[in-house]
């Protein structure tokens, strides 16, 4: 079976090789380059950014940890360490698509008919294709929003120089991530967030906290605060915002725009080929299939689930499908991870949630001050809630912040995934000292 897949990011990429495992003759088209947004201009380089901004956060504490330190930070050699890294992964990526034989076809993708893609002029015809083609950041209808200086997730990460001051409109992942690195960088960073809290498909309780912890950093973070405007003044841009004070305005050199991304529904004809799409993505059923037989997507231009592991794993499900193989991938339990200083991580049902639900549920909470693993590392500020129903026990979701959460919280996707009740996690012996006992603490706090 011929097989083409448009896009190589997470979704792309990883499904082509999976694909070609199998046995299916796989062509990758791509007007990017391999990897797409995760590893060119969003995951990894930002990943890349927030490990200089952990060990700059390391040695400003070693000197009251007994360890003289005498930092000097060169901006130059992070961007080009973030950019070595990038393209170590991307020739990884681009061995295995040789190893497996994967046909790679550079150029823009377009849709001839169910069968046919068309790229440079020339027909690609499978027997099946899978839309992978991602998301582009949006913006916002305000005066002032194309402004130099007005910059997005991909253009932060080459900024030549740390800006000193940062104004980062959405208080969303992104945004909160390029907060946490700058201010870590040296920048005066100053977050303006429209919905009531940061984070706001997250558990209440934790963005409150996380809130404040970066405040703690000194990140300046107003919430309930609409952006108005972007204007051009003497040294700089000022952004203007309406919060229940009246109107007030911050100054800045650089304003990143993190208000969300939106689905690369231009990239193709869909609607030349009559595939159904909204505002937000391409419609899919369960299988990842659109309304037109054969023709699949997959990861963010789906509008849904903006990340990069959901993508891989729709790319399998389509694929699952194509092949006539059962799954038991759960897309209800997706963790995802917030790369802040302190870290946070969720997965599966918030309390906010459960409540709208009319469940019956109980919170379980720790703390990461009283983990021995988190005091020696110097490292305590942070929290963990567990949501398990009253009913049967069962466990519904985690919600934490602190070093390591993003790791932590796997632990707890697996366990969601196997439906297991709080008195099972209760037997799993947790090894010491380590930062996942913060998950058995809540546990037996019950
Ligand atoms: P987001 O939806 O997470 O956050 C956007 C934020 O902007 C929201 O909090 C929203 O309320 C706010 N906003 C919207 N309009 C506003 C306005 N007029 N003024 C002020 N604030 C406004 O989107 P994002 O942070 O841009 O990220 C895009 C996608 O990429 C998300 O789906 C995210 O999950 C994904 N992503 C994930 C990771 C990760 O997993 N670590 C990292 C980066 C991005």
């Amino acid at each position: 079976m011929r097989i083409i897949i448009i896009g190589a990011g997470p979704g792309g990429y990883e499904t082509a090789v999976e694909a070609a495992k199998r046995g299916l003759e796989v062509t990758l088209v791509t007007d990017g380059p391999l990897g797409g947004t995760c590893l060119n201009e969003g995951c990894i380089p930002t990943k890349t950014f927030c490990h200089y901004a952990g060990l700059i956060e390391e040695m400003k504490k070693a000197e009251a940890l007994g360890i003289t330190a005498a930092p000097a930070f060169d901006f130059s050699k992070v961007l080009e360490r973030k950019q070595a890294v990038v393209q170590q992964l991307q020739d990884g990526i681009g061995m295995l698509m040789r190893n497996k034989l994967i046909t790679v076809v550079e150029g823009h993708a377009s849709l001839k008919d169910a069968r046919t893609v068309i790229v440079n002029g020339e027909e690609y015809v499978g027997d099946k294709i899978i839309i992978a083609v991602g998301s582009v950041s949006a913006s916002l209808p305000i005066p002032g929003a194309d402004l130099p200086g007005v910059i997005t997730s991909r253009e932060i990460l080459d900024l030549p120089e740390v800006p000193k001051r940062l104004a980062v409109i959405g208080g969303g992942v992104i945004g909160l991530e390029f907060a946490s690195i700058f201010k870590s960088f040296g920048s005066e960073v100053t977050v303006l967030e429209y919905a009531p809290t940061i984070l706001p498909r997250f558990d209440v309780d934790l963005a409150k906290r996380l809130k404040l912890a970066l405040g703690k950093r000194g990140i300046a973070i107003e919430t309930a605060a609409q952006v108005t405007g972007i204007y051009k003044v003497d040294g700089g841009l000022s952004v203007t915002y309406l919060t229940k004070n009246g109107e007030a305005a911050v100054e800045a050199d650089k304003v990143l725009m993190a208000v969300g991304r939106r689905a690369n529904l231009d990239a193709l004809n869909l609607s030349d080929m009559g595939i159904e799409f909204t505002r937000r993505g391409i419609t899919v059923d369960a299988n990842m299939q659109t309304n037109v037989p054969g023709v699949y997507a997959v990861g963010d231009v789906l509008g849904q689930m903006m990340l990069a592991h959901a993508a891989t794993f729709q790319g399998l499900r389509a694929l699952n499908h194509i092949c006539g193989e059962a799954d038991s991938i759960d897309f209800a339990v997706i963790p995802a991870a917030v790369f802040t200083m302190p870290e946070a991580a969720t997965v599966g049902m918030t309390e906010e949630e459960a409540k709208e639900k009319g469940m019956a549920i109980k919170c379980l909470k720790s703390m990461f001050r009283a983990n021995g693993k988190a005091v020696s590392m110097d490292d305590t500020e942070g929290f963990c809630k567990l949501i398990v129903a009253e009913e049967d026990g069962r466990l519904l979701g985690c919600h934490l912040f602190g070093p390591h959460s993003a790791d932590i919280v796997q632990e707890i996707a697996a366990l969601l995934n196997k439906r297991a009740t709080l008195a099972e996690l209760q037997s799993v012996i947790h090894a010491h000292p380590t930062l996942g006992e913060v998950i058995q603490s809540a546990a037996h706090s019950a």
